[in-house]
Parts: structure tokens; C-alpha cells; sequence
């Protein structure tokens, strides 16, 4: 089928598409396409994007949002998973020269990429959405810009402050290497299928001064230690995190490390971690890390990608 024959604000109109070229829509990949497309532009618009930029595209679908991006002049990269899409998009944009896509699960594949992009988006597949953005803020692929739509309820967890009760690991972690921002809301009729929820359009802009790329790895899994259960303070979780990372820290040790660390922030031992923003978790992560914590990391930046 032509691509004159595939209109993106039509559902009626997608779904005969997919039809006539025998292609099928799978749940697992979480495949519900913008319909919408002041939306779309809406999104294009976020990405303040300049001709000539590399932009990531992760998920491009049959293209509604591909389409406008190589309009502008973009060098685009598309990652998707599902053939019967690549196949189809592979045909579509055969005539752009600034169109690369590339096939398979974007988790395993980005890391092939050896130009780094200056943007990154995507209407990300729920289910997915929180492992790639963890992954490319571990190994350090963090653009000047990224913009991703996904859950409205996993875009507050990312966006939430220390005391409130959305606040987790997640958007710790997030804060500690980006500034993160809901720039706006998506009703579930500007999808097809529609989704049961509603969706942000978050923004994701590098901090000034953000954990540094060769602790992350480390203050990662730190973090989820400190947060890993609600109940308790996080003293034993944090023993378990230190007893892991640094066999030779005795106990004794590790609770003068942490006592310290807390007061020089003007806390006590019984404090949790829902209480400590970004920059004190990383404080006393380095209070208890000290120098004898593994580098595991290697490049800066954006070094990797
Ligand atoms: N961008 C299109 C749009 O907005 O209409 C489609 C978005 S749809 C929510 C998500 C897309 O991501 C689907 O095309 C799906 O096949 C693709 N996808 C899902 N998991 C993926 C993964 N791990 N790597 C690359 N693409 C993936």
C-alpha cells in the first residue's frame, strides 16, 4: 500500500492500512499511535531542533512522527522492534537521505550507534519506557535535549520532590543527572488504540551539575538501596548495599560513615530516604563511599553513544 493511502489522524484509516499490508498489532510492544496531529507538532515543537541536528527516534510506529521530523531537516535515527514496521518505514522514507533506521530492540541495539545524537524522543512503549531512560542516563547517552511521552503517573514519579509520596528511586535517579519537567498532558483520545490512561510529554535537559558519569553506575543502585523499603529506615538496606559494594567495610564502620555523613547535612540517623533530595542522596553516597568505591564506568558523557 502507498503511504498517499495511509492518513495519520485517521484510525479508520491506519487500521485498514495495517490490514491491506497484513500487518499486525502486537500489545507486547505497546503500539498505540498518535492520531492527533497538533499534538504531534506539538511535541516536533518541544524538541527545538535545528536542521542538520542527529535525532534518536525510538519507536517511530509507521512514522506519523518520523514524517515530520526529516521535513525539518533532521539527520534521524528510528529504532523500532517490530519488523512488519521496519519493513514498511524502510519503503516509505526510501527517498531521505537523512533517514537511518535500525531494527530490533532499541534497549540492545542503541549502543551500536557510534555518532551521539542531540536529541532523543519518543512516544515511549509504556512497559519499556523506564528501562531505557535508566539505561541511557547509566551509560552516560544524555543529549542536550530529550523529550518522551509515557505515562501520566510514571512522568509524576519522575518529576516528584523529596516528601511527597510519588517520590521514589525512579525520580531520584533522574533528578541526579537531569533537569526533568512535564512540559503537557495528553488525553487518551489523541491515541489510537486508546490507552487506559493518560499521558505526559516530559522534558529531560542535563543538569549543570549532575552525578558524575563515572560514580552513576554505583549511586544507582545506592539510591534504590536507600529507597527499597518504605518501612524501615534506611540504615539496613544501605548496610546491605555497602556490605555488597565494599566487602572490606565493617559494620562499625559503616555506621560511623553514615551518622556522619547525615549530621554534616544537619540530619539524623533515623531520617529515610523520601526525605533527601538528589543532591543529599549523592552527599551521603560519597560519605559512605569514600575513595574506596569501584569506578565501573569508563567515559563521560555521551561518550558511549
Ligand atoms: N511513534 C509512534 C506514534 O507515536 O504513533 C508509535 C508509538 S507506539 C506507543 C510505540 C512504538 O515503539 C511501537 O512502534 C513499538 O513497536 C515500538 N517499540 C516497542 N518497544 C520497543 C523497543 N524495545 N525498541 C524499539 N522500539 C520499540
Amino acid at each position: 500500500m502507498r503511504n498517499t493511502e495511509l492518513n495519520y489522524d485517521s484510525p479508520a484509516s491506519i487500521r485498514a492500512f495495517l490490514e491491506s499490508g497484513n500487518l499486525a498489532m502486537s500489545k507486547r510492544f505497546g503500539q498505540n499511535f498518535l492520531v492527533d496531529r497538533t499534538v504531534r507538532e506539538r511535541i516536533v515543537q518541544a524538541l527545538e531542533m535545528e536542521p542538520g541536528m542527529r535525532v534518536w527516534e525510538i519507536g517511530p510506529g509507521l512514522g506519523a512522527m518520523t514524517a515530520l521530523i526529516l521535513e525539518r531537516g533532521a539527520l534521524l535515527t528510528a529504532f523500532e522492534i517490530d519488523y512488519g514496521f521496519v519493513r514498511f518505514l524502510e519503503g516509505l522514507f526510501s527517498g531521505y537521505d537523512n533517514f537511518t533506521i535500525v531494527k530490533g530492540d532499541m534497549l540492545k541495539t542503541w549502543r551500536t550507534q557510534t555518532e551521539r545524537p542531540d536529541r532523543i524522543f519518543g512516544n515511549l512503549p509504556y512497559n519499556v519506557a523506564f528501562d531505557i531512560i535508566m539505561d541511557l542516563l547509566k551509560y552516560g547517552c544524555v543529549p542536550p535535549r530529550m523529550v518522551f511521552t509515557l505515562q501520566k503517573e510514571a512522568a509524576r514519579r519522575m518529576t516528584a520532590r523529596p516528601g511527597g509520596k510519588e517520590y521514589a528511586s525512579f525520580g531520584a535517579i533522574c533528578s541526579s543527572v537531569c533537569d526533568v519537567r512535564i512540559l503537557f498532558d495528553i488525553g487518551a483520545g489523541a491515541f489510537w488504540p486508546q490507552p487506559r490512561v493518560t499521558s505526559s510529554v516530559i522534558q529531560l535537559v542535563p543538569k549543570k551539575d549532575p552525578v558524575p558519569f563515572d560514580r552513576r553506575r554505583d549511586f544507582f543502585d545506592f539510591v534504590r538501596a536507600a529507597f527499597s523499603s518504605r518501612r524501615k529506615t534506611m540504615r539496613n538496606s544501605l548496610y546491605l548495599w555497602a556490605r555488597a559494594s565494599f566487602p572490606s567495610l565493617d559494620e562499625g564502620e559503616f555506621g560511623a560513615r553514615l551518622r556522619e555523613g547525615l549530621k554534616s547535612m544537619g540530619f539524623g540517623v533515623d531520617i529515610r530516604a523520601e526525605a533527601l533530595n538528589p543532591e543529599e542522596l549523592f552527599l551521603l553516597y560519597r560519605a559512605l563511599a569514600l575513595s574506596d568505591s569501584p569506578c565501573r564506568s569508563t567515559a563521560s558523557d555521551g561518550a558511549s553513544c
